[in-house]
């Protein structure tokens, strides 16, 4: 494996830290395992090296992440926005996990980062880093930023003493990124990181269960409503295609997370290769939130970034629309069929 950073970032990294004063660790919009595992992870890493963090996400993060260490100490911005705006305005050092550009974080908490004094630091593997960080730690090969972080941490000395909490957040995001180790996890370094975690005594299979056994009744009612009723099969496109309105969402009594992982659902059909998945946005009228998913060389990434305003990875990208989500249902059958096969 090439060397997670160079030996000169190394020595700014640490010089960084020694220096901070205010230390805050950050993550992108509508955080997802990743998100939530890699920043408790970081956060408690910085602890046991005698720094002080705090961790500020632009809004909730799913219910079935709740439960994982340090997840109920998170400041959101959409609910504690004085407090929030308050710990960004004043970081000297700001940590930039799982993401790849300010805006990334939403209109909010992107304007305060690109505005800040502060030097910050990314830990991401998201194609296509922007030049914003005094150190920026990307590796899009790796399946996930709590990967990413676990090199960093043995590549800095920081995994000496690695905590079995830190070692659960760590899998957390590894797990929640590949589908359980079914996409995007291939290459021998993601189980030598999961040998290293379970070395620190982790329970991997309760940590499954914690995540995905714990739905909600809405959630599985929904599914099937979705499945049954709303998944729009385009067969000569080998693609999928699922909208959800607001009022469905109230009508299912969904929680926040409920309908996570739904895209990757319709790519379990035979045939079926791209899944794009429509939803009207609980908090901002006439937002639409696009989330797709494809198998082998099908680029979701390029197709988001032409229709959908967005981007990510080859085989899971998003974006989001400004229309309702019948005009965005017809963008949608436009994208398909330029990137179905
Ligand atoms: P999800 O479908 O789980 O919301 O997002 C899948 C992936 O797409 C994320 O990991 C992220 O990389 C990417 N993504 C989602 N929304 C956006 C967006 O608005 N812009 C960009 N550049 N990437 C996105
Ligand atoms: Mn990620």
């Amino acid at each position: 494996m090439a060397p997670i950073i160079s030996p000169t970032e190394r020595d700014t990294l640490q010089g960084l830290l020694n220096n901070a004063q205010q230390i805050i660790i950050t993550a992108h919009q509508n955080p997802d395992g990743d998100a939530v595992g890699s920043t408790t992870a970081l956060q408690q890493v910085l602890r046991r090296l005698g720094k002080e963090a705090t961790i500020v996400m632009p809004n909730d993060f799913p219910d079935f992440l709740r439960w994982i260490p340090g997840a109920n100490e998170i400041v959101r911005c959409n609910k504690q926005a004085d407090e929030a705006a308050a710990l960004l305005a004043k970081a000297d050092l700001v940590f930039c996990l799982d993401y790849n550009a300010p805006h990334r974080t939403g209109d909010e908490m992107g304007t305060a980062l690109t505005t800040s004094e502060a030097k910050m630091v990314m830990v991401d593997h998201h194609l296509d880093p922007a030049d914003f960080c005094a150190v920026t730690v990307s590796h899009p090969e790796m399946c996930s930023t709590c990967e990413v972080l676990l090199h960093l941490m043995n590549a800095m000395g920081w995994s000496e003493g690695l905590t079995h909490d830190e070692a659960t957040s760590l899998y957390v995001g590894m797990m929640t990124d590949t589908g359980a180790f079914t996409y995007a996890s291939s290459r021998p370094e993601v189980y030598e990181c999961i040998s290293q975690l379970l070395r620190c005594h982790i329970d991997k299979d309760k940590i499954y269960r914690n995540v995905f056994w714990t739905g909600t009744e809405g959630r599985y009612r929904i599914m099937g409503y979705l499945l049954y009723v709303k998944m729009e099969l385009l067969h000569r496109h080998h693609a999928s295609l699922i909208t959800l309105t607001n009022q469905e969402y109230r009508q299912f009594k969904l929680k926040n997370g409920d309908t996570e992982g739904f895209v990757n659902i319709p790519l379990e059909i035979d045939g079926i290769n791209l899944s794009v998945f429509l939803r009207e946005d609980t908090e901002v009228k006439g937002k639409i939130r696009v989330s797709t998913r494809s198998v082998d060389d099908i680029p979701c990434n390029e197709m988001c970034a032409e229709f959908f305003n967005g981007g990510g990875h080859k085989n899971a990208a998003g974006g989001s629309l400004m229309c309702t989500l019948e005009e965005a249902a017809d963008i949608a059958r436009k994208a398909i069929a330029k990137y179905g096969k």
